[in-house]
């Protein structure tokens, strides 16, 4: 049995597995790739390279430390996380994680301690364009890349409250943001109307995507209003929805808490609110959907751990 099985290889998960290894814990790490999210790079046309702290950089020395110990890593589709043991024993609990292989093949590993680093999932729309352009002045996370739409033209799409506040964050700094959100979105009434008072945010209502165009770099996407079909230039084009935690291979019988936004609850320590399962970036309560924060709840969770595993065991 190992004493930690990461589950996951963004960089929480990579973390988290250079502070096992510092910590000679006997643990392994399973994911489906390398890197995560900060293999996808969004590339802006008219932006400098060096204004932007590339995210697959930041993981950089991590990744290959594990990459250094692939006896590490485990290469594998996570399908289940269950409990094993008597319910209320509250140390002597044992997590039983499956996977399968790319050749089919079902894994089970047991562990005394489990990290969840398993992120978001991919939002995928079917909108002409969209594959073709993706990370080429195309993306998600506008977040971070804000500060390079300095006095430019930006285009955002989203159904929900938080592509609002991105909105409102930009027309800080960009010369025009165009927000365009569709029918069936649910939006925070008071944030709609703040929007409107700013003379920078296009707002296009009742909006639907009709195709992302351009050459090398998207450069215009063609939106369908009741007003009729507007052609949109811009420096940049995001598509910003609540990210959904990637949790599908949790056992409910785990009765692990989530927030509202399904989300694993995580305390200080970042232990969730199932003894020795703990939680760090983007699916967790602390995420902050940025690298560096992802980084720096890795390294904290598996501290805790350590701290976890040395405890003196306690059988009911
Ligand atoms: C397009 C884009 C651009 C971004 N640009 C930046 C940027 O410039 N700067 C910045 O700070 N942040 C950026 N972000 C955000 C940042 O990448 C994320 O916040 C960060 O990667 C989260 O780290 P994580 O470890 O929590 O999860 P993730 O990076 O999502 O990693 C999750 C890992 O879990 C694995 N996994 C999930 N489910 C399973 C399963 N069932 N079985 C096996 N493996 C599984 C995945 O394969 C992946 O390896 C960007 C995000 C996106 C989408």
């Amino acid at each position: 049995m190992y004493d930690l099985i990461i589950l996951g290889a963004g960089p929480a998960g990579l973390s988290a597995a250079v502070y096992a290894i510092r910590k000679r814990l006997d643990f392994l790490v399973i994911s489906q790739d390398l890197g995560g999210r900060t293999n996808t790079l969004v590339t802006l046309p008219e932006v400098e390279d060096y204004t932007i702290i590339k995210a697959r950089e930041q993981v950089g020395v991590y990744r290959s430390r594990l990459h250094y110990r692939s006896e590490l890593l485990r290469t594998e589709k996570i399908t289940k996380l269950q409990a094993l043991g008597e319910p209320g024993a509250v140390k002597a609990t044992v997590f039983q994680v499956n996977t399968r292989r790319s050749d089919g093949m079902e894994q089970r590993y047991e562990t005394r301690t489990v990290l969840i680093a398993t992120g978001t999932k991919t939002v995928s729309l079917d909108v002409p364009g969209l594959k073709q352009f993706w990370g080429r002045g195309l993306g998600t996370n506008i977040q971070s890349y804000n500060h390079a739409f300095w006095e430019k033209d930006v285009f955002l799409y989203g159904d929900s409250t938080r592509v609002l506040w991105a909105a409102l964050d930009l027309s800080d700094f960009a010369a025009g943001v165009h927000l365009a959100i569709p029918t069936d979105g649910s939006y925070d009434l008071d944030v709609l109307d703040q929007l409107r008072e700013h003379e920078n945010i296009f707002l296009y209502e009742d909006a639907k995507l009709l195709e992302f165009q351009g050459n090398e770099f998207c450069r215009t996407v063609e939106i369908q209003t009741p007003q009729g079909i507007v052609s949109i230039h811009a420096a940049g084009f995001f598509l910003e929805f609540d990210p959904e935690p990637a949790l599908d291979f949790i056992d409910p019988q785990l009765g692990l808490a989530r927030d509202d936004d399904d989300r694993i609850v995580v305390d200080r320590f970042m232990e969730s609110s199932v003894s020795g399962l703990f939680a760090a970036g983007d699916v967790c309560t602390m995420g902050r959907y940025q690298v560096l924060t992802a980084l720096g709840q890795g390294a904290g969770a598996a501290l805790s751990i350590y701290q976890w595993l040395r405890r003196p065991t306690i059988i009911d």
